[in-house]
């Protein structure tokens, strides 16, 4: 992007009255669910307790169908479906990679689609979850960042991706079954297409709905945000919605900050690391994991590993440095840097005394791995030349 280029936050939301006039009570806060049930078709003296049935129906046992709400009343089912839908993103298609990771396509209103990964792993499973169609922000070494926005998505199509995957997992509860402990989508990452706390709102509201203890019941341990570093909502993340918090960092001087991740010419990396200083206490959380992409000859040198250290020292900030081996995609200006020299990087970190897990690349086959999202349909792809320039790596 040219350096003056506004950072800016389209807040495009579309209403939740669906074409045939229904709404759409997938989204909706409790209070929410509670004042369109009053509004529609039930008693105020009985809103409280039917918020409490519908929600358990929709969250805890996933039902999207009205009549199978056994019980509420036959009359008041037909009029709960006279009203309401309960509707999630539609999975246009499913690719399962060799190490059995799962990319979805979803289908969301006004035809626009998102990419939902689903990672097993031994004793859990995380779900990678999209939060906007494409990204206002334009870090060169990222995919997404190269897919316009389209929109945001809404706070039903944020959590509704949690239950698409739980459809397909086959992980709703059977009501009477005895309750079983071991979970295929254990944890939540918001690591997919877009910037979160861009969508603030709707990233709140679908977290909250996946905590809530009377539903899809995650803990907020379980839940990570990337952020590629909105300085004013890292604190209201941690006041609001209360999960971990992934950074994403990617380097040491402002310099080539500027570069990678050109959020950084609004909020610097001093700036940034203030922020995040203060976070796990207002959170009540644990460390902070700092994301690290490794490219070759730009951010991985020794010097690069010691000034990282230095910065999250001088901030005292509790951190684990996650390194991410780059992804390729098709036109990408950067290159991965090679085994040995990403060894040597984390052994610097390891030895100052921080854990530096290097991320294994998952679901590369099938281009779900990180940074590789992107609309399929999306056709207004920039060109090679465009992305080196904006890079400032073209000659
Ligand atoms: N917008 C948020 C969340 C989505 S990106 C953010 O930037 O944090 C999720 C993670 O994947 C980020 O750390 C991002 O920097 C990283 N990433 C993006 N492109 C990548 C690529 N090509 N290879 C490896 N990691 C990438
Ligand atoms: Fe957007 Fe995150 Fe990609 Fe940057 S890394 S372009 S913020 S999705």
């Amino acid at each position: 992007m040219s350096p003056n280029a506004p950072i800016t936050q389209d807040v495009l939301t579309i209403p939740r009255k669906l074409p045939e006039g229904k709404i759409n009570l997938v989204g909706l806060t409790r209070d929410q669910l509670r004042a369109v049930l009053i509004e529609h078709c039930t008693p105020e003296k009985q809103a409280n307790m039917r918020t409490g049935q519908i929600w358990q129906w929709i969250y805890q046992w996933g039902v999207r169908d009205f009549a199978e709400m056994t019980n509420l009343a036959k009359a008041y089912r037909v009029q709960l479906a006279e009203h309401f839908v309960i509707e999630i993103p539609e999975v246009v298609t499913r690719q399962v990679s060799e190490d059995g990771t799962r990319k979805y396509l979803c289908r969301i209103a006004g035809g626009h689609e998102v990419e939902v990964v689903y990672i097993p792993e031994e004793d859990r499973g995380t779900l990678c979850i999209s939060s906007q169609v494409g990204c206002t922000l334009t870090c060169s070494f990222c995919h997404t960042g190269t897919q316009k926005l389209v929109r945001n998505l809404t706070a039903a199509e944020i959590v509704g991706q949690v239950m698409m995957a739980r459809d397909d997992l086959d992980e709703w509860p059977v009501p009477g079954a005895p309750k079983d402990e071991t979970r295929l989508l254990s944890n939540i990452v918001l690591m997919g297409m877009g910037e979160p706390l861009y969508n603030f709102e709707n990233v709140r509201d679908a977290m909250k709905i996946a905590m809530d203890p009377e539903g899809i019941s995650l803990s907020r341990r379980r839940i990570t945000l990337s952020t590629s570093g909105v300085v004013p909502e890292i604190a209201r993340t941690a006041k609001e919605i209360g999960c971990l918090l992934a950074i994403s960092f990617h380097a040491t001087t402002d310099e080539t900050r500027d570069v990678l991740v050109p959020i950084n010419k609004r909020w610097n990396i001093e700036e940034l690391l203030e922020a995040l200083a203060s976070y796990p206490n207002v959170s009540n959380s644990e460390r902070i994991t700092f994301e690290y992409v490794m490219l070759d000859g730009v951010n991985d040198s020794d010097e690069d590993a010691h000034r990282l250290i230095d910065h999250i020292k001088r901030h005292n900030i509790p951190a684990k440095i996650n390194l991410i081996p780059f992804n390729e995609w098709p036109g990408a200006p950067y290159k991965r840097s090679s085994n040995n020299r990403i060894r040597a990087f984390a052994n610097i970190i390891y030895h100052a005394g921080y854990a530096s897990p290097i991320r294994k690349t998952r679901g590369e086959d099938i281009m779900a791995a990180c940074g590789q999202l992107k609309s399929a349909t999306e056709r207004a792809r920039k060109s090679r030349k465009q992305i080196e320039a904006e890079a400032g790596l073209s000659k």
